[in-house]
């Protein structure tokens, strides 16, 4: 058993090749495997967000502050707050990340297909991520 008391675990920058923009994230979950379940909470500033990806076996998002954007590809962008939810299917092509003017946190909680988590596609540009301004 390991108990990992508050503050021990370093904040890491998240990696820039699979995000745009200033992105926190703390560890939750970090188990190694067999244990395939990770949970991490992920903070983007105001405009950051995740690059397009997909997940094997999908993924859950609790938004814990703030203010969100999820869309799915060919759908709309939509709104996520403090206490929503969001499960996003296995394989099913999305980004998540903050409104443009707000920050936002959630815990992403997924799990691993021979220690992998997720597939990493192109970037969200800056024309995909504006369209929030007409609708959301
Ligand atoms: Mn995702």
């Amino acid at each position: 058993m390991d108990i990992h008391p508050a503050g021990t675990r370093p904040t890491r920058v998240a990696p820039t090749a699979w995000f745009t923009g200033q992105v926190w994230q703390d560890p939750i979950v970090d188990a190694p495997e067999p244990a395939r379940v990770h949970a991490v909470s992920v903070t983007f500033a105001p405009g950051a967000r995740t690059h397009w990806h997909t997940h094997p076996l999908g993924q859950t998002l609790l938004v814990t502050t703030g203010h969100g954007l999820v869309q799915v590809w060919g759908e709309a962008i939509r709104s996520i707050r403090a206490g929503d939810t969001v499960w996003i299917a296995p394989g099913e092509k999305h980004w998540h990340g903050a409104a443009p003017d707000t920050a936002m946190t959630h815990i992403a909680i997924h799990e691993a297909v021979n220690g992998s988590y997720a597939d990493w596609l192109e970037a969200v540009t800056d024309a995909q991520y504006g369209a929030v301004r007409a609708g959301a």
